[in-house]
């Protein structure tokens, strides 16, 4: 077993993708899904995107994030916000968060308890930086 996968293991039940809008995606996220998806700058927008001033999200289809499809459909190219949830840095600050997000995702182990799971979470986030280092 993943050391990730005994505090998360993602349901696919899509609650976080769901919503009438979505996250929204910086300069770098709008690069990254652009060349995700292999296609021009304009056809990204106008396909995928909602332009509300400077704001840009996603699309969402029956109140799905457009990439939605019992998984997501651009995964490799998701934005940040995408990639962070559900292990929440805020978690590592305050147990309340971790019970909100436990109750927002079931994906969340947290019958391990909330001490292991900051643990082993800690863990994995010294990993990741040490890997984009
Ligand atoms: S809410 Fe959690 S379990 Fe459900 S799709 Fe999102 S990450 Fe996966
Ligand atoms: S980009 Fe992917 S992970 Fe993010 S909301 Fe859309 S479908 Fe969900």
């Amino acid at each position: 077993m993943l050391e990730i996968e005994r505090i998360f293991t993602c349901r696919r039940c899509g609650f976080c993708c769901h919503g009438e809008t979505t996250v929204s995606l910086d300069e770098n996220d709008q690069r990254q899904m652009v060349q995700c998806l292999n296609l021009h700058r304009e056809q990204v927008k106008s396909k995928y995107w909602r332009v509300t001033g400077t704001t840009v999200q996603m699309q969402t289809v029956d109140g799905y994030c457009i990439f939605y499809d019992q998984g997501c459909l651009v995964h490799a190219g998701r934005p940040w916000r995408c990639r962070q949830w559900p292990l929440h840095p805020s978690i590592l600050d305050d147990e309340l968060n971790f019970h909100i997000i436990a109750e927002s995702c079931p994906g969340i182990r947290a019958e391990i308890g909330y001490e292991e799971f900051c643990r082993i979470l800690r863990r994995i986030m010294t990993d990741m930086e040490k890997i984009s280092c």
